[in-house]
């Protein structure tokens, strides 16, 4: 193999015997190809710790490297601390892997290497985002007429969507926030669900509204806002108003009721946001749409790619009602950008100015999944999180703490906090699974979220067998 440095002028690949090879984009297949072909098999979580990873990394090195030693040099000392996430058994946070295909329009998307701001830069980038943003508001149901933008992730997302709310509510009490800014404007009251996802106060905190604006509504037992709890926060409220709801709680599953909220909010003339970031995809399966209910009146939306949708790391869409108010707060002008207005420019709806082409890998997965594959990839997660939860809820140590609603299995150890945690940490040392801990109502629990293309029936009789011999051990202790 010719060896080549990028110390060096590069010799342009392939003009000499007119066959264009890199023997770093193959080593990089070989590699990708061998981590996803033992992703099932291998062990879950990290075998090396923090210093062995930085050990095997080094200093600065003093001499260029030929590029696909890099390569085989870089898979060798990373394998020992990747997470198995993308694999039947990892069942963590809200974890999707990624679909083979999304996965192979990624590897186009580096080498393309196109700037997706402006639609001069790249018609392809720019045609396939307005095709997938497309694509995806009809699979969601949302209005034809809404703007969307392709986003790092749901707290991108969110920031660019309160950002449109905090313009179009304060534009009605006659303040032009982007003009005039926060200082001197009317108080903005954020109203949200005590359960809410921790993106909402950041972005809240980002966006100059202060943490203290936020009213949070009480939730019934499975972390869904109360709808007459939200009405009397509400009547409380003057002035410019925010209603963040939640369709898909991160621990449980559950959903805020949308439609009595959506009411409530155009009641009191405030703009309704929804955080969907796993769960408003139950919009695009038969079987699970009465949950998201009325989510079409909504003003804003946030949802992920990369989860549930089985698509790499990082995308996410935010969606606005009425483009004039997103426009507002995230589109650009200069002179050297003439655009022209019957052409989307990327750039015009989200945080980034040069950015990746972030919608392609979710093209793809679109592409190869259909509206009857996405239906089929949510509903099965459900039912085999449904199928988990009434199979370990036989096990007379375990109790099951959320309505299994979807694709979320929130539970514990009946004996309380001290054996619920020698129960996850058995769990997360075994390396055949992978499931996180959280804090339900004041005490400790175990979250099982069952959200990848990759998770089998076998997936589960495997892991359930694991959890039952591991409470069986923790019984004798005790
Ligand atoms: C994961 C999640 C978020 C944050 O999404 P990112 O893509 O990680 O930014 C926000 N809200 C909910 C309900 C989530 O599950």
């Amino acid at each position: 193999m010719k060896q080549r440095s990028y110390g060096e002028p590069p010799s342009p690949a392939g003009v000499e015997d007119n066959t264009w090879s890199s023997p770093e984009l193959e080593r990089a297949a070989f590699h990708a190809g061998r981590f996803l072909a033992d992703l099932g098999a291998r062990d879950v979580t990290a075998t090396l710790d923090a210093d062995a990873l930085r050990d095997a990394l080094g200093d600065v090195p003093d001499h260029p490297m030929d590029p696909a030693t890099v390569i085989d040099h870089l898979a060798e000392a990373a394998e020992p601390g990747l997470v198995a996430s993308g694999g039947g058994r990892y069942f963590g946070y809200v974890t999707g892997g990624t679909l083979p295909v999304a996965t192979a329009a990624d590897w186009l998307v580096s080498a393309w290497d196109q700037n997706a701001a402006f639609h001069p830069m790249s018609p392809a980038a720019a045609i396939i985002e307005e095709v997938t943003g497309r694509w995806i508001g009809d699979l969601l149901g949302l209005p034809t007429t809404a703007s969307f933008g392709f986003t790092t992730g749901t707290q991108s997302a969110h920031i660019v969507a309160l950002a449109a709310a905090r313009h179009a509510v304060l534009e009605r009490v006659g303040w032009n926030v982007e003009d005039q800014g926060l200082a001197h404007s009317p108080a903005l009251t954020v109203v949200a669900s005590a359960a809410r996802h921790v993106t909402i106060d950041r972005a809240v905190r980002l966006l100059g509204l202060g943490a203290a604006s936020i009213r949070p509504v009480t939730c019934d037992d499975q972390g869904a806002m109360r709808p007459e709890a939200l009405r009397a926060t509400l009547a409380t409220c003057e002035g410019p108003t925010i209603v963040c709801a939640q369709a898909g709680n991160v621990n449980t599953g559950s959903f805020d009721p949308i439609a009595s909220i959506s009411e409530a909010a155009r009641e009191a003339d405030a703009w309704l946001h929804i955080d969907g970031a796993f769960g408003l995809w139950a919009a695009s399966t038969p079987n699970y749409r009465h949950l998201v209910a009325g989510n079409a009146d909504a003003d804003s939306w946030s949802i992920d790619a990369h989860k549930w949708l089985n698509v790499p790391y990082d995308a996410a869409i935010v969606f606005v009602a009425d483009p004039a108010h997103h426009l507002a707060v995230t589109g650009v002008t200069a002179p050297y950008l003439p655009g022209d207005p019957a052409m989307r420019d990327g750039s015009d709806w989200v945080l980034e100015f040069s950015r990746r082409a972030r919608s392609v890998p979710t093209y793809a997965a679109l592409r190869a999944l259909g509206r009857s594959g996405v239906a089929e990839l949510v509903q099965r997660c459900c039912e085999l999180a449904s199928d988990f939860a009434s199979r370990l809820s036989q096990n007379p140590d375990v109790e099951i703490l959320n309505d299994v609603v979807l694709n979320q299995v929130l539970w514990r150890h009946r004996a309380g906090a001290g054996a619920t945690q020698r129960v996850l940490d058995a769990i997360q040392s075994s390396k055949r699974t992978w499931m996180g801990p959280t804090n339900w109502q004041e005490a400790p629990a175990v979250r099982t979220s069952i959200s990848g293309w990759a998770t089998t029936p076998n997936d589960i009789d495997e892991t359930l067998e694991l959890i039952g011999s591991i409470l069986e051990s923790v019984r004798l202790d005790r």
